[in-house]
């Protein structure tokens, strides 16, 4: 028998999510973002989910041409490009769009022989200050790119700092349009927090990715309560052991928990090996027997230890949901410090996931 934990991903949820974005963004076509192994839900078990989308974003070569072999024939953009003039090859033979943000880049495919022009998306650093050209040097890169026989269409595209905060989407739009002033052809800048909350930016195309796998852009749940979105991970395991532990004693590594009273504790197959973080402090909620409860002690490597009390009936065999339909990602993420992105892209290989 394998150990009781798995993941079980959401085909319908899937779909539903990006119905969602198609209705939120009713004039965009749509990116939708599958990089890091579709944010840990796997790329082969979502494709069947997403396949109603206009295109699929990622950064791997290896995921684009898996992507390929899964039948998809439609639009596949590279997020950061290319890094070697090998890859060009690959994006020649598999009909790729390429992001171009650099001179480097640029060069590489002026250098390049192709079958046929490979479209891209010119890329502005619009403020970010991670990858692009700045609005005072976009329009010679288009230049350049327009002089280029290899290139054909040209989007220009740049990417968000703030969509989902205070700061918002105001001085990245002003540079944008700066840059990008009197420069035909579409335009790309909307992520998942963009595309729910600022339709001023959806142009041509948007690029959701965080919210296609039912989590928030914040991080914070009720922030995407009432779009309509749903979980398309549930994480689940069960309890393979309870301890009833007098007042005074302790539980786990570090004794970090010790009991108030006599109470039960449920320990939970699934640990930090699996992709729970171990940096989840007591009280971070887990669901066990239906009941929403808490974690105390520290994350193990294969276990983690639970708050019995408000589920009296639990025992070995009960149903546990580290995340999923009963329990928002972006809640245990928060207890956590972290945000719904960075717990679903580290689920560990040994966790055995299906689709559903
Ligand atoms: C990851 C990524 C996105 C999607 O971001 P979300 O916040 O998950 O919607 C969009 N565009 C680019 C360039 C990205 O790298």
């Amino acid at each position: 028998m394998p150990r009781p934990l798995s993941a079980t991903i959401h085909t319908a949820a899937l779909a539903n999510n990006l119905a969602v974005v198609r209705r939120s963004a009713p004039k965009s076509k749509i990116w939708a973002v599958v990089k890091a192994n579709a944010y840990g839900h796997g790329l082969a078990r979502a494709f069947p989910g997403l396949r109603a989308t206009d295109g699929f974003g990622l950064l791997d070569l290896e995921e684009a041409v898996k992507l390929r072999e899964l039948g998809w024939a439609g639009p596949i953009l590279l997020l950061e490009g290319f890094f070697r003039p090998t890859d060009i090859d690959v994006i020649d033979r598999y009909s790729l769009t390429t992001v171009i943000h650099s001179d480097e880049q640029m060069r590489m495919l002026e250098m390049a022989r192709l079958s046929k022009p490979v479209n891209i998306q010119l890329k502005m650093n619009s403020g970010m200050n991670r990858l692009g050209y700045t609005p005072e040097r976009f329009r010679a890169a288009w230049e350049r790119a327009r002089a280029c026989a290899g290139i054909g269409q040209i989007t220009l595209m740049t990417h968000f700092s703030d969509a989902d905060s205070e700061r918002g989407i105001g001085y990245q739009m002003e540079a944008f349009e700066r840059g990008a002033e009197g420069i035909a052809g579409a335009r790309s800048l909307a992520n998942s927090a963009a595309t729910l909350w600022h339709p001023a930016a959806h142009f041509d195309w948007v690029r959701p990715g965080i919210i296609l796998y039912g989590a928030s852009p914040s991080g914070v749940n009720a922030a995407i309560e009432g779009a309509g979105m749903q979980p398309a991970m549930t994480f689940a395991s069960e309890l393979i052991a309870v301890q009833t532990v007098a007042k005074g004693q302790t539980v786990g590594y570090g004794s970090t928990f010790k009991a108030r009273e006599t109470m039960r504790i449920g320990v939970v197959a699934c640990g930090y090996a699996d992709g729970y973080p171990r940096i989840a402090p007591e009280g971070t909620p887990i669901i066990v027997d239906g009941v929403r409860t808490r974690a105390v002690g520290r994350v193990s490597m294969d276990m983690l230890t639970v708050d019995l009390t408000p589920c009296p009936n639990a025992n070995v065999g009960t149903r546990v949901e580290l995340w999923g339909n009963a329990l928002p990602i972006d809640d245990v993420a928060q207890a956590c410090g972290t945000i719904g992105y960075e717990l679903m892209c580290a689920i560990a290989p040994r966790v055995p996931v299906r689709a559903e």
